[in-house]
């Protein structure tokens, strides 16, 4: 890759974005003012959660909250962790390359400030090796930021030290799973633990660790510098599907978003932008004028969404405080970007959007991203072992030709089924998706496993 030009494209793109606090001049002054100020660490939590800062990773949990509890836990040996994900494995998915490429400075000075609020006295950004870029400009900018007293011992002339390394992941998708990620680091087989403890209490060495993602990070200069209601302020609260709707995500967020569209890219946007806003308004519409095929808004994991989703599908409540009575399906491009709103509503949202135009197979698509989750599959618990090969078996299958109409009947209670037991029984989260995509497909797409079967006769 032409390092300079991807480089300049994406540094560019980031000195649009209102994460970029410093519009490309400077950096480090939050983690200046924290320390001349004193160091209040309530100060700075009070700020998250006025912002309503979410976790960017895909859990989506309260930033301030997991600050705190790690400030607040003690370990053993009086060590805490502070480790930035950037294994970014999900297909679909590649926010945080750009955030890294660009703008390490920003997740670099969230991770300080991050320390220098807990405790933590060491920390890593654990990247997939397949970035080496982003590994190269990280490594870069951690130097820079000790020369600058940022980071590293006495910071800014202080007594408190923070030392940052790069952490190469292994590689594999479950290696960015949060405790996979800890076995990883401490050079076992990356493998995810069960839960609790977690990891704000018993982390890293099992020492109160905390765990976040580098957009997540990243955030944190803009949000003490401008303060926690500015970036509250930033999301869009009324729009489609809202009625009903107690908690709203705040702030802007980074999307990935691929396929078949004019302008495939990373966006930043309110949250609360539907779809067919971030379509439309950013991403210059469909490539030649195409309907959707199908959409998944969470990568894979959430499986694969149609243009018009029945209602019957979605949350009661949220579908008559919304939907007129004789409306029976909504337009998927009318679905908000917010994942408070998502989940109430019924659907998985992550950061990775793909978007499938007309003419795709989505049969096809569906037995892929099933087979992804197969392969990826640590088989450390048999329910995402076991059920993930036999769903994608019957996905094959049903490509393949190799099911009749009275066979396909019964394979969609099967996969329910199927589906119901992996997502109860699995350790993590790879087992309670990897049934998502199939599962979706036969859910959402009817006519389409109909048309599947007529091959055989
Ligand atoms: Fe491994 Fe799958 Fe179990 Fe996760 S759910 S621990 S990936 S076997």
């Amino acid at each position: 890759p032409n390092l300079n030009s991807d480089w300049e494209l994406a540094q560019a793109k980031v000195g649009q974005w209102d994460m970029d606090v410093y519009d490309g001049k400077g950096r480090y002054d939050m983690v200046r003012d924290y320390v001349s100020g004193g160091g209040d660490p309530d100060k700075v939590l009070s700020a998250l959660e006025k912002a309503g800062l979410l976790g960017m990773g895909g859990a989506g949990g309260r930033a301030y909250l997991k600050w705190g509890d790690v400030m607040r836990a003690e370990g053993t040996t009086g060590e805490k962790f502070v480790v930035c994900n950037a294994d970014e494995s999900e297909p679909g998915t590649f926010k945080d390359r750009e955030i890294l490429l660009a703008a390490p400075h920003l997740t670099i000075e969230g991770m300080i400030i991050a320390a220098l609020v807990t405790g933590a006295t060491r920390g890593w950004i654990y990247i997939r090796h397949e970035y080496p870029e982003q590994i190269q400009k990280c490594r870069e900018e951690i130097d820079r930021a000790v020369a600058l007293g940022a980071c590293g011992r006495n910071i800014f002339g202080s007594s408190r030290s923070f030392e940052l390394d790069v952490f190469p992941s292994p590689g594999g998708y479950i290696c960015g799973e949060q405790t996979a990620l800890i076995e990883a680091m401490e050079d076992k087989r990356a493998e995810p633990r069960n839960r609790p403890p977690e990891l704000m209490t018993n982390g890293l060495y099992d020492q109160p660790t905390l765990l976040s993602n580098v957009e997540t990070f990243a955030w944190a200069p803009a949000i003490l510098k401008d303060g926690g209601q500015w970036f509250a302020d930033q999301g869009i609260k009324d729009g489609p599907l809202t009625k009903g709707s107690s908690e709203r995500m705040t702030g802007k967020r980074l999307f990935s978003i691929s396929g078949d569209l004019n302008r495939p890219g990373v966006y930043e946007v309110p949250t609360g932008t539907t779809l067919g806003q971030l379509i439309d308004d950013h991403c210059g519409g469909m490539k030649q004028g195409k309907s959707i095929a199908a959409v998944a808004l969470s990568g894979p994991s959430g499986g694969l969404l149609p243009a018009k989703i029945p209602v019957q599908y979605l949350n009661r409540r949220f579908v008559e405080a919304n939907v007129p009575a004789d409306v029976k399906e909504i337009d998927i491009r009318d679905l908000p970007l917010d994942i408070n709103v998502s989940r109430a509503v019924g659907y998985m949202l992550g950061a990775g959007i793909v978007i499938y135009g007309e003419g795709c197979n989505v049969l096809s698509e569906a037995v892929a991203n099933s087979n992804f989750y197969r392969k990826e599959s640590c088989g450390k618990c048999v329910p995402c072992r076991i059920g993930s090969e036999k769903i994608t078996e019957m996905g094959k299958r049903l490509l393949d030709g190799d099911v009749d109409e009275s066979e396909l009947a019964t394979m969609q209670p099967i996969a329910m089924q199927l589906s119901g037991v992996m997502q109860a029984t699995s350790i993590c989260g790879l087992g309670q998706v990897a049934s998502n995509p199939f599962q979706t497909f036969l859910t959402y797409f009817p006519d389409a496993a109909r048309a599947a079967c007529k091959k055989k006769s």
